[in-house]
């Protein structure tokens, strides 16, 4: 294949500052592939580093990333050129002691982002091209024929859903509330409604309701509306655990009125650190109720999500409302830091006009 010297990148230079810049193709060591990226998820955590400016820069972020093999280093085996595969930046050591404890977000290893299209790795999904270390290898997945690249774009964030899910104790019939409607809050509905949970939802947007309803919800609720506690509670009066996908206090505080006796609310949207928030400890001791965290995904998962995403009993497509070019990258950042009433998933893609590319296209969504 024919790989070009320069690419476009959309480079971080500082907070809330993207810039459209040429780079040089990123070289490939004997033990790295070269992926030319098809497609790449915009995430909330890349939008804050963005938007608060907590890493120095300069970065190329974008780390949902789908694309074709390109080049393959001379040591590599496993994987030809012209393969379709979804990428994951983070792969734990499976050796350390937070390995043993099954708590891979926290390995020295898996903090290491593996992925790059120049300077300091951090994914590099908003870039032509990126050079996949050989430490994330084992966290490449090939994308069947009949899927698209959006759908391998959408294995890390559906991954990070179903580690969380997991760290619930559930048990057959059990309801959830799952406060926040958005494309994370959705994917929380659709598999705990999959796995045979009665879903609880909320939001502040009715179409997100409404397709919350859609998305396996047995019922849903505004979260604006003044008696939302006891609507909740008269429609759920045992409710066995909470997942917080929006950041927003006052949803953990509700959710630990809400849950029955030692039931659990697990945090997945307070990622900004700095912030206090006050709670009544008498819940966590008195009433045994757990609140727990949950970041990032597990890679012995992988295989399950890619079942889950590629056979399409979940189907990750419905949830992609916007694509937009890669030199469009601010406008899909900042669409997604600002989301609207219909906005959800939102992607980037790879745009090249060049006819050799025209399968590709068709094989986006
Ligand atoms: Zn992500
Ligand atoms: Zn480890």
């Amino acid at each position: 294949m024919l790989i070009p010297k320069n690419m476009a990148a959309v480079v971080y230079r500082g907070a809330d500052d993207l810039r459209l810049e040429t780079l040089p193709v990123p070289r490939i060591a004997s033990s790295d592939l070269l992926v030319k990226v098809a497609a790449c998820g915009v995430c909330p955590t890349d939008i804050k580093k963005i938007h608060y400016g907590t890493v120095p820069p300069p970065r190329v972020f974008g780390h949902e990333t789908a694309g074709i093999i390109v080049k393959v280093g001379a040591l590599v085996r496993g994987f030809s050129v012209g393969e379709r595969v979804a990428l994951h930046h983070h792969v734990p050591c499976l050796k350390c002691h937070f390995c043993r404890h099954k708590a891979f977000a926290q390995c020295a290893g898996y903090k290491r982002t593996g992925i790059t299209a120049g300077f300091e790795p951090a994914g590099g999904g908003y870039a032509e091209y990126v050079r996949v270390m050989p430490f994330v290898l084992p966290g490449v997945v090939k994308i069947p024929a009949r899927n698209t690249f959006a759908e391998g774009a959408m294995l890390e964030p559906v991954n990070t859903v179903l580690k969380a899910v997991q760290r619930l104790a559930l048990l057959r019939g059990d309801s959830v509330l799952v406060a926040g409607q958005g494309p994370i809050g959705l994917l929380f509905t659709k598999i705990l409604s999959l796995q045979g949970f009665k879903v609880a939802a909320t939001d502040l947007l009715e179409p997100r309701l409404k397709l919350s309803l859609q998305w396996g919800a047995t019922r849903a609720f505004n979260a604006g509306s003044p008696a939302l506690l006891d609507d909740i509670r008269s429609a759920f009066p045992r409710l066995d655990a909470a997942v917080i996908a929006v950041p927003s206090d006052a949803a953990v505080l509700g959710a630990l009125e809400l849950v029955r006796g030692s039931g659990q609310i697990l945090l997945f949207a307070h990622t900004m650190k700095g912030i206090e928030s006050k709670v009544d400890l008498s819940r966590i001791c008195l009433e045994e109720k757990d609140l727990i965290g949950s970041y990032s995904a597990d890679y012995t998962l992988q295989k399950e999500v890619a079942r889950l995403v590629f056979s399409r009993r979940l189907d990750t497509r419905a949830l992609i409302t916007h694509v937009f070019p890669l030199a469009q990258t601010p406008a899909a950042v900042s669409l997604a830091a600002h989301p609207t009433p219909e906005s959800l998933k939102i992607l980037v893609r790879h745009d090249s006009r060049r006819g050799a590319e025209s399968a590709e296209k068709d094989n986006f969504f």
